[in-house]
């Protein structure tokens, strides 16, 4: 008794990504040492022949590839005369590794004879299809695809770098499959993260484990980095100063490229500015000073937290750190102030024509919790709803940059007008990296070439 693996797949590597590209070599053999009662042999160990007469046989195929396919045939010399078996059920004279039968029962089918096995195709609907199709869709996208075949799909990828291609490895092939990778997230900075806008609008983002360039053969990374050198400090913003409401900014918290339908992030790397999310987080050029008890008087303790200019509680109304003549004119009128050439109530410290840094507290973060607060308050108590840690507002700039990454660029310098939105013109909350509005989800492009 003779079997024959034949029309064998020579996938290069061992699923998509992994291995070198070059290699010919057959997916499926018969390993010597599996087999039981079998001589192997043939062209790169596809033949194993009985060692005498046998009335049955078994051996054991080896598998090299996760998306691996071929023939086996089983061939049989009874009484002088070579016979080639059929196999039950289809009469065919091969079966197929793994089992691969059209599906010839059911409509729509539940499985082709297409090279992916049967049992993956059964898992999960829209697993079953034709092999190259490449139809994956989003919400509120028309740019059907990611690049990837379902036979592509079912063969894997190894996203975690461990060498394998396990459950979850092997993707949907109805939904856009994003790879992602942070660089230089982690240490004394928050984690990388992004937020559920991508997943809201149906679209996969897998955190890729591995080298680029060397580990995502046949797949798109984008790559978001950490840019430890760039980013400038909070700053008081506009002139004439203040309208009541202490009015300070942060620097830009992050950059990136405007993708296209072959590549991320062109022209410009994705990224997030660390010292400027730093300084966001950090600078604090208020001094808790004296505390308001009465009109014109300051006579209570520091409180911890930086008071407000309306209702008006200290002095520099204008927020500039200098003592104007209005604030020290002694008038009952606001601003109302006690007259003296003290500034009196919390205020901002300057460092000759710079500020200083390092007064105490922060117009960002008006209850000094170590949260800020987006659209930026007049007074505390601050609602939880609105204050964010650095880890928020970190995963919510690698959202937003995702966003340019991967094709948004609206109308609005690059954004849209949509305030629930990531992509919102203006930096209105923290809140809202887990969603997309329909315009920007349709200029989303996902490829992996
Ligand atoms: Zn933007
Ligand atoms: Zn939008």
């Amino acid at each position: 008794m003779e079997f024959t693996l034949f029309e064998v797949s020579t996938e290069p590597g061992d699923c998509l990504n992994n291995g070198t590209a070059t290699t010919d070599d057959n997916d499926l053999n018969f390993f010597q040492a599996d087999q039981n009662g079998f001589t192997v042999g043939g062209a790169q160990d596809s033949e194993a022949t009985s060692a005498g007469q046998v009335s049955s046989g078994t051996v054991v195929v080896h598998s090299y590839d996760y998306g691996a396919y071929g023939k086996i045939k089983a061939e049989a010399t009874i009484a002088g005369a070579l016979g080639l078996a059929r196999v039950d059920g289809t009469g065919e004279h091969f079966a197929t590794v793994p089992l691969d039968e059209d599906d010839l029962v059911n409509q729509p089918k539940q499985h082709y004879r297409n090279n992916i096995a049967d049992a993956w195709e059964l898992q999960a609907a829209g697993n079953a299809g034709l092999a190259a199709d490449d139809a994956d869709t989003s919400l509120d996208n028309t740019h059907n695809g990611d690049g990837l075949t379902r036979y592509e799909e079912y063969r894997g990828v190894d996203i975690n770098h461990d060498g394998l291609v396990s459950v979850g490895e092997r993707l949907d092939p109805t939904r856009k499959d994003l790879f992602v990778q942070g660089v230089g997230f982690g240490g004394d900075s928050p984690e990388f993260s992004c937020g559920t806008a991508c997943q809201e609008a149906e679209i996969r983002v897998h955190p890729f484990i591995g080298v680029v360039g060397t580990d995502d053969r046949n797949i798109d990374i984008l790559p978001v980095y950490l840019n430890a050198i760039d980013g400038g400090h909070i700053s008081r913003r506009g002139s004439p100063y203040g309208n009541g409401v202490r009015n300070w900014t942060f620097d830009t918290l992050g950059r990136s490229g405007v993708g296209d339908a072959d590549a991320y992030a062109t022209w410009y790397p994705c990224q997030v500015y660390e010292m400027a999310v730093n300084y966001y987080f950090g600078d604090r050029p208020h001094l808790d000073h004296m505390t308001w008890t009465a009109p014109a008087q300051w006579t209570g303790a520091p409180n911890g937290v930086l008071d407000p200019v309306n209702p008006e509680r200290v002095e520099d109304t204008n927020d500039d750190g200098e003592l104007q003549d209005n604030e020290t004119d002694g008038a009952t009128n606001p601003p109302l102030d006690n007259g003296d050439l003290f500034l009196d109530g919390d205020h901002p410290v300057r460092d000759g024509l710079a500020w200083y840094w390092y007064a105490g507290l922060s117009p960002m973060d008006l209850d000094n919790d170590g949260k800020v607060e987006l659209p930026m308050q007049a007074q505390v108590p601050v609602p939880d709803s609105i204050e964010a840690e650095k880890a928020q507002v970190v995963r919510a700039v690698i959202t937003h940059e995702m966003g340019h990454a991967v094709g948004i660029y609206g109308p609005w310098d690059g954004h849209c007008d949509d305030q629930t939105c990531a992509m919102y013109r203006w930096s209105n909350s923290w809140t809202t990296d887990g969603h997309f509005c329909a315009d920007c989800r349709a200029m989303v492009l996902i490829h992996n070439n």
